[in-house]
């Protein structure tokens, strides 16, 4: 049997002395701030998915070690990874860098590796889920990252002072905690959740569900299921039911085409990564709307796990038109023929906007959007995933809408997929999240510094360390004097 534990603990060892080799985590430098009898936080994070943690540990390194990590989700199970993701593997390929923020040694493959091999690694096809999820809390526990699990953060209100307040609730009730920056790190369901065609909207919920909620497969054994939608976690859901022993699937696809090419995995490059923030905005969307009329294709593996089962079926250019509710089922209703079904699952996205998210109500209505004086017909179709996304600063902090309107908003930062309009894919996916956590720490990091510009300062007057001890030279001046004489 592989001794997996002992080369990881080589490995440990290995990235202790990369960081020492780097002075790394850099000295803490942000001066201490009390408010309310508390000691005021430096950053919160709301969320510790791959993408919370890659931006604390980068600010822990910059010397912002002040902060913290809250996540609704018990220990170990934030994030999509064991919960609603029902591929069984990552679609990325299996030597991205990741979250490794320039570190070799925190590579999913210096981890993997340390435990099975070179060889092993050679062999393996793509990161099974599970497995990246077992990285991710390493990542977690090897750079000692602050996180506290089963708390939500429940509200968010301007405190003064440039503070904001933070109501957590977990098990124990509600309290408040004060920082100066927050981290929004909420993942794909970023800001909105899942989008619901209004078609289901009054449905009773026993008949559908969301590609992201909690889905009791089981039940849909021996049941005729339905499945809108053809990206990857169209296929995933679908997969799953079938293997759960559903009666029939159906894929219900608006296009009549299958998507095929991934197109802005095509024309990768760190051109694209640190270049995208920079285009006028009109480029801006003109890529995203391009990727958008042409759609992410699901991955092969994922298609075929669905269609190698004889009663799964795949209906293109069949969009639904609505759905009703007949007794103990449902009919769905497309411009061909009416589907009789027992579940419906909408594998249709997520929503950039606020809807039912209670915990950012104080400040949603005053963020400024892509249709606020953005975004123009010239630029594409309006499309609300786009026109409805925040258009943000450089550190990924929401602007006003109105100026002087909702102040926090420049300390509160969209580091999630709905940052995608403004700077590109460098805060959800896996392959670019590195350059994200960096930017982001560069903004908070400038932005703390020159709040406390005048500590930095009475800092450098007060700074009486000698570095000369007064022993190690003559001043031979007198000795010039004497010759004038
Ligand atoms: C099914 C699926 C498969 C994916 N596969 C890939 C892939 O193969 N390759 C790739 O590059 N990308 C993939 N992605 C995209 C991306 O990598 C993941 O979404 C990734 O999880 C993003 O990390 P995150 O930290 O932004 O969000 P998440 O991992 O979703 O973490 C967000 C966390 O925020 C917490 N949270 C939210 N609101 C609150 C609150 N109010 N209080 C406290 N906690 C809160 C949640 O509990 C959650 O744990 C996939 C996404 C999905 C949904």
């Amino acid at each position: 049997m592989t001794d997996t534990r002992s080369g990881l603990s080589a490995l440990e060892a290995r990235l202790a002395k990369d960081l020492t080799l780097l002075e790394l985590p850099s000295k803490s430098w942000v001066p201490a701030q009390d408010h309310d009898g508390q000691r005021v936080r430096d950053v919160i994070f709301v969320g510790a998915g791959m993408c919370g943690l890659a931006g604390a540990a980068r600010l822990k390194l910059s010397g912002v070690d002040n902060i913290v990590l809250y996540d609704a989700a018990p220990k170990g199970l934030e994030g999509p990874w064991d919960t609603f993701a029902r591929m069984k593997t990552l679609r990325s390929p299996k030597t991205l860098a990741g979250p490794c923020l320039g570190l070799p040694a925190l590579t999913f493959r210096a981890w993997y590796e340390a435990q099975w091999g070179e060889d092993a690694f050679d062999a393996l096809g793509k990161i099974p889920k599970g497995m990246w999820m077992d990285y991710l809390r390493w990542y977690r526990d090897v750079l000692d990252l602050p996180v506290i699990n089963e708390t939500r953060v429940s509200d968010v209100q301007d405190a003064g002072g440039n503070l904001i307040a933070v109501t957590l609730t977990d098990a124990a009730g509600t309290r408040t905690e004060y920082c100066r920056h927050l981290v929004l790190a909420t993942g794909r369901s970023g800001l909105g959740g899942g989008a619901v065609p209004g078609f289901l909207s009054d449905v009773d919920r026993r008949f559908w569900a969301h590609s992201a909620d909690d889905i009791d497969f089981a039940a849909l054994k021996d049941k005729r299921v339905i499945v809108i939608g053809a990206g990857a976690s169209a296929m995933d859901n679908a997969a799953t039911a079938l293997e759960a022993g559903a009666a029939q699937l159906d894929m219900l696809i608006r296009r009549k085409e299958m998507p095929r090419v991934n197109k802005m995995t095509g024309i990768g490059s760190q051109g694209v990564v640190h270049g995208m923030r920079y285009l006028p905005d009109a480029w801006k969307y003109r890529f995203n709307d391009y990727v958008n009329s042409q759609q992410v294709p699901p991955p092969r593996s994922s298609t075929l796990r669905v269609t190698e089962h004889p009663n799964a079926r795949t209906f293109l250019g069949c969009p639904v038109e609505d759905v009703q509710e007949a007794g103990d089922h449902i009919v769905v209703k497309t411009p061909y023929a009416d589907f009789e079904s027992d579940f419906v699952i909408a594998a249709t996205g997520f929503r950039n906007d606020f809807t039912g998210r209670n915990e950012f109500s104080a400040f949603a209505p005053y963020i400024k959007t892509w249709k606020d004086g953005v975004y123009d017909a010239s630029m594409g179709k309006p499309i609300p995933f786009m026109t409805d996304a925040p258009y943000l600063g450089d550190a990924y902090e929401f602007l006003e809408k109105e100026p002087g309107s909702c102040p926090m908003l420049a300390r509160i930062h969209c580091f999630n997929d709905a940052a995608m309009l403004s700077h590109g894919k460098l805060s959800g996916d896996i392959p670019a999240i590195s350059a994200g956590a960096d930017r982001l720490m560069r903004g908070i990091v400038a932005e703390m510094f020159s709040a406390d510009v005048e500590t930095h300062y009475q800092g450098l007057q007060a700074y009486n360390v000698p570095e000369l001890q007064g022993d190690e030279w003559v001043d031979s001046t007198p000795t010039l004097m004497e010759t004038a004489k």
